[in-house]
């Protein structure tokens, strides 16, 4: 193959190449820019959107150059569809992962190392073998590529201890020219890759953020009546199929209830708290319907291929604006006009705010994690299911996570393989000074993770912007948005009508509210403890007193919204119920009180009589709305 060095800019030529190897006829605007900087031996970071073309961008420089191209993935399921589809033009191409035997993987190596293959794709974890990357030392790497980039970045959502090693892998090559490509990138996460992968120089391509064809809303919806009136409106106005995305399972259970009730419309449900089979059929009913609704958490979306999805609502504000693009992103991918709709209430922040709290672990939870497998660890090795982690911890999938990275980081433990069913650790010790990086470490991220947020809550909030404009903006894509209508910012505009003021001012509102915002109290306590927080834990992020909370989450269990289990345990409900039993009345709560030890609290008996008494209407008082049944058997907006 002809070394295509020489003439970087010979566009024709490079073009002839395109439709002669790859029967394309043209490049997209980035390709041909972030080619020409690879092919002149620049290295260059490429962000562009899912589906824009960003593999041909390495695969065609794997052929431009001399050498073999290596390609880092996470992703093996996708690895052999691209070496399928290269074999397929005649490339020669292979991956070497977990998923082939080991001697078929000795055998790629070999063929690696006498340079027959053009380009040589392997996971991460691929890197823990210094065999490996010894056997690379003796391939000519034309150029390392470093697909799904991102995740190099503690400050990502998919963060891989494993990228961390392609610096110095970098490094042992060479320095080889260098592309890392990803979809999601804010500027920030853009200079973490750069730095980390030790790149010098580099030229950023940033391009196609812009999605023409999509209109950005954002509802003020300060109150759960207000949030079903605008999914109504919705629901109304748009026709063929959407997307409703909610930030915790309980509420995807509830709102699809609700909605199946009143519209009859196909409603599916998806959250990760549901089996694999009943995720895949509700994937395979949502996909099958024409105007099927789908209610779900960020769990759904990924790898589903549905360009036909006319909405995509927000039900509560995401974390950060990366995840609401990719989500929102999921309508209108073939083209048409489609609508993305944040439904925007203030107190929602409390629910994302836990999440970063609870997301990271505690000091005890990474003693705790450290102590487990340092007691099963014979020789310093330890090998352990994920399931098996998860039954001795009891620490939740993302805290499992985060936390053997961060003790990994410190080198408090190797991980020696990380397949699905069996994880192999190295276990050495977890030094005073390792913890408090750790820690320095964590904190660091919530930072970063309440800057995000505020930049969610800037969105949402904004009434001089286009909103369509900030989103790409936010990714560091810098080109203008021509499309019309864009957003509701503009449409308002154009029609001359003034933009609401969504700000704090509006939140607190006049005294003349005070029931609806007490109303609002009772709604986020209902959200923190659905979401899994205990009492002390709301009372503790709201600044609110114990008693509070436990008046609130007697109201829920009256409304049939919160599960007595959820704050009260059955030994204590058992308790409380022998001495209801024998006081014989509800009325009064201090006779029940003295039968009982000091350690159960009134709050505990007022859920328990909550729940005794049951869902009888109207005798709740003004706190204690119907909202619920009355939004589910009330009238269309
Ligand atoms: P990404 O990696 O950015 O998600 P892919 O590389 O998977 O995107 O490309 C998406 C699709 O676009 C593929 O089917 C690919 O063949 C096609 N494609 C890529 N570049 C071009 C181009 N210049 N012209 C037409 N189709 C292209």
């Amino acid at each position: 193959m002809r070394d295509l060095r020489a003439s970087p800019s010979d566009l024709s030529e490079l073009r002839r190449l395109l439709r002669e190897r790859f029967g394309i006829n043209d490049f997209r605007d980035g390709q041909r820019t972030a080619i020409e900087h690879l092919l002149a031996g620049r290295n260059t970071l490429v962000v562009m959107p899912t589906g824009s073309g960003k593999s041909l961008i390495y695969q065609f420089c794997a052929l431009a150059l001399p050498g073999t191209a290596l390609v880092i993935s996470p992703l093996i399921a996708l690895m052999k569809d691209q070496v399928d589809r290269l074999s397929a033009l005649g490339i020669p191409a292979t991956f070497i992962n977990s998923s082939i035997g080991a001697e078929e993987q000795q055998r790629r190596i070999e063929k690696m190392e006498s340079g027959q293959w053009r380009l040589v794709y392997i996971a991460p974890e691929r890197l823990r073998s210094a065999t490996f990357i010894n056997a690379l030392r003796r391939v000519r790497v034309s150029l390392l590529a470093v697909d799904e980039a991102h995740c190099i970045s503690q400050w990502g959502h998919d963060f891989r201890p494993d990228y961390l090693r392609i610096g110095a892998m970098r490094k042992a090559l060479n320095d080889p020219v260098t592309v890392a490509l990803t979809a999601t990138a804010t500027p920030e996460v853009q200079d973490d890759i750069i730095g980390q992968l030790g790149l010098p120089a580099v030229e950023r391509v940033i391009t196609g953020f812009a999605r023409p064809n999509l209109v950005f809303h954002v509802r003020f919806t300060p109150d759960l009546q207000s949030k079903y009136r605008a999914i109504r409106k919705v629901l109304g106005a748009v026709r063929g199929a959407g997307i409703i995305y909610v930030a915790t399972r309980r509420d995807a259970e509830e709102l699809a209830q609700t909605l199946e009730a009143e519209y009859r419309l196909p409603v599916c449900v998806y959250h990760g708290g549901m089996e694999r089979g009943q995720r895949a059929l509700a994937q395979d009913a949502f996909l099958a319907q024409e105007n099927a609704v789908m209610v779900a958490t960020n769990a759904f979306g990924m790898g589903v291929d549905r360009p036909d999805v006319r909405f995509v609502v927000h039900y509560h504000i995401p974390g950060t604006l990366e995840a609401y693009y990719q989500e929102a992103g999921r309508a209108g991918r073939d083209g048409k006009p489609a609508q993305c709709m944040l439904l925007y209430a203030p107190q929602d922040r409390n629910l994302q705010e836990w999440f970063i709290e609870n997301d990271a672990p505690s000091r005890s939870d990474l003693l705790r994690l450290h102590g487990v497998i340092a007691s099963r660890a014979a020789d310093g090795l330890v090998q352990l299911s994920p399931d098996e982690l998860y039954r001795v911890t009891r620490l939740s999938e993302v805290k499992l996570r985060v936390g053997l990275s961060h003790l990994e980081r410190v080198g408090a433990l190797e991980m020696t393989s990380g397949e699905a069913q069996a994880l192999c650790f190295a276990v050495r010790e977890l030094s005073e000074d390792a913890l408090s990086q750790i820690e320095a470490d964590i904190r660091r991220w919530r930072a970063h993770k309440r800057a995000q947020l505020d930049k969610v809550i800037a969105y949402a909030e904004t009434t001089t912007r286009c909103r369509q404009q900030m989103l790409i903006a936010h990714f560091g894509d810098t080109s203008e948005v021509r499309a019309w209508p864009c957003c509701d910012f503009h449409v308002r505009e154009a029609r001359g009508e003034a933009h609401p003021q969504f700000n704090v001012s509006a939140f607190p509102r006049p005294q003349a509210d005070k029931a609806q915002d007490k109303q609002h109290s009772v709604d986020v306590t209902a959200q923190l403890l659905n979401a899994g927080m205990s009492i002390r834990e709301v009372a503790a992020q709201r600044g609110l007193s114990l008693s509070t909370i436990y008046v609130h989450a007697a109201q829920l269990i009256t409304a049939g919204r919160l599960e007595l289990h959820r704050v009260v345990s059955a030994a204590t409900e058992a308790e409380i119920r022998r001495a209801i039993a024998q006081v014989g009345s509800t009325e009064r709560l201090a006779p029940i009180k003295a039968l009982l030890p000091d350690t159960i609290d009134y709050g505990e008996i007022r859920c328990v009589v909550a729940q005794v008494k049951g869902p009888a209407a109207g005798r709740t008082g003004t706190d204690e709305r119907a909202d619920g049944a009355q939004t589910k058997g009330g009238q269309t907006s």
